[in-house]
């Protein structure tokens, strides 16, 4: 809500709550924090994040939850995990190369997202060298000028948070923010899990 409506983090909103709820951290030390950390990198968002944290500060809301259940809930209960320190991989290694792929990352977004406009794309590539989360993908086929090359191929918005980077970065008008919307996200988005491998020169 707030953080969509000032085109910040949810974060910063959470920042100003915690600010107001602690009774004792200075909001204005906080916010020269912000100011001069966010300020000095992204001069761009500095205002609006500064107003989500005056607003998580100033509309901070505590509520009470007292537990009208006839009986005790039974206690949580953890499975224990396979590993240990007695079997834990060297150092906690990793072992299983490309675990994240099938992580889902859309509940970090914050109500935006990139829309695609295919008739308007050049297929220059700068989305896909900005988006820090490889959104992007790109593959053999035939370009906007009838030749073959590398064409995009389509976003896959699970791993998209939301940043907008790709926007800035695109130079025609192929990029464009939208609202994020579920879909949406389901009829455009592209799933690089089931995408086929970029076609070889020569192939149809
Ligand atoms: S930056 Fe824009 S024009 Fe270039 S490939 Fe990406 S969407 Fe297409
Ligand atoms: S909004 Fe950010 S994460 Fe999403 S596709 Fe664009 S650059 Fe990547």
């Amino acid at each position: 809500g707030i953080a969509t409506a000032e085109n910040s983090r949810a974060n910063m909103v959470m920042l100003g709550a915690m600010t107001q709820a602690s009774a004792f951290i200075d909001p204005e030390a906080i916010k020269a924090v912000i100011s001069a950390t966010l300020g000095h990198k992204y001069p761009q968002l500095l205002e609006g994040n500064l107003r989500a944290f005056d607003r998580g500060f100033a509309e901070l809301e505590l509520h009470q939850l007292v537990c009208t259940l006839e009986h005790e809930p039974p206690a949580p209960h953890r499975a224990a995990s396979p590993l240990g320190y007695e079997n834990a991989p060297m150092g906690g290694t990793i072992i299983n190369p490309g675990n994240t792929v099938l992580k889902d990352l859309s509940p970090t977004r914050m109500g935006r997202i990139p829309i695609y406009d295919r008739s308007l794309c050049i297929n220059c590539g700068k989305c896909e060298y900005t988006c820090p989360d490889f959104c992007y993908t790109f593959a053999g086929g035939i370009d906007h000028k009838n030749r073959r090359g590398q064409v995009l191929v389509g976003i896959d918005y699970r791993y998209c948070k939301g940043c907008l980077r790709c926007v800035e970065a695109c130079p025609t008008e192929a990029l464009t923010t939208g609202d994020d919307e579920e879909e949406y996200v389901a009829e455009h988005g592209f799933s690089q899990l089931g995408a086929s491998p970029p076609k070889k020169d020569g192939e149809t």
